[in-house]
């Protein structure tokens, strides 16, 4: 089946350049011009990739990523017009995996999704397969996170979690190496009426050191990203 990608843009001549390019490539593309039907689109084609106009009648595509963010992890390739959007763009507050300033090169475009997708696939071949699990573990060296017993085990031995902090630690393991803002990480692991305030997350991630560190206070494993959140390494 060929990988879907969804283009988000309103100008009726980089919509044929991008479905032209992309469909030789071999992808399935659809297209649409504005942020909400943006959304539905989304929502119904589960695409493998998005690329995203942020100049969009209505709704702009800064917005369409911030939401798409919280339901689905695909890969967003943002088109921008300036370079000056660019830390916001790839900040935590909109977290598109990589951006082309206008104009850019289709060579250079369909290269950054392939990039993309290959990202996509290795990161789910090294988590044992992320659509349909043959293996229901998390290994990172020593560290062992069994998803079905809900148990964590290092050299083998269980380490005993309360059920928050086994659901904390298997969020950021299945997002490792992302950077994550305690805000994300409260709405995803904690429910949405939850108000504990982002603290509730640096407590928990302090418990978690001080059970999977070899060092709670030189942690290795989940990492502090000053300013922005954690980061978890392994
Ligand atoms: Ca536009």
């Amino acid at each position: 089946m060929p990988q879907k990608i969804l283009v988000v843009e309103d100008e009726p001549a980089l919509q044929e350049t991008l479905s032209y390019n992309l469909e030789r490539e071999g992808y399935q593309v659809e297209v649409v011009g504005d942020g909400i039907m943006a959304l539905d689109l989304a929502r119904e084609l589960k695409p493998n990739l998005i690329i995203m106009d942020i100049m969009l009648p209505g709704v702009d595509g800064l917005e369409v990523t911030r939401v798409l963010r919280q339901e689905m992890n695909v890969p967003i390739l943002m088109l921008t017009a300036r370079d000056e959007e660019i830390d916001r763009v790839l900040g935590l507050e909109i977290g598109a995996d990589d951006y082309l300033t206008k104009p850019f090169s289709m060579r250079e475009l369909v290269a950054r999704v392939k990039a993309q997708l290959r990202r996509v696939r290795m990161m789910r071949e090294e988590m044992g397969n992320g659509e349909k699990p043959i293996e229901d573990r998390l290994v990172f060296d020593n560290l062992v996170i069994s998803l079905t017993r809900r148990e964590v085990f290092i050299d083998d031995e269980v380490i005993p979690l309360k059920p928050k902090e086994f659901d904390l630690l298997q969020f950021l393991a299945e997002h490792r190496g992302q950077v994550l803002s305690r805000d994300f990480i409260l709405e995803q692991v904690w429910d949405w009426g939850f108000s504990g305030g982002s603290r509730t997350v640096d407590v928990h991630v302090r418990w978690l050191r001080e059970k999977i560190e070899p060092d709670p206070s030189n942690p290795n494993r989940i990492i502090t990203v000053r300013g922005l959140g954690y980061r978890f390494e392994g």
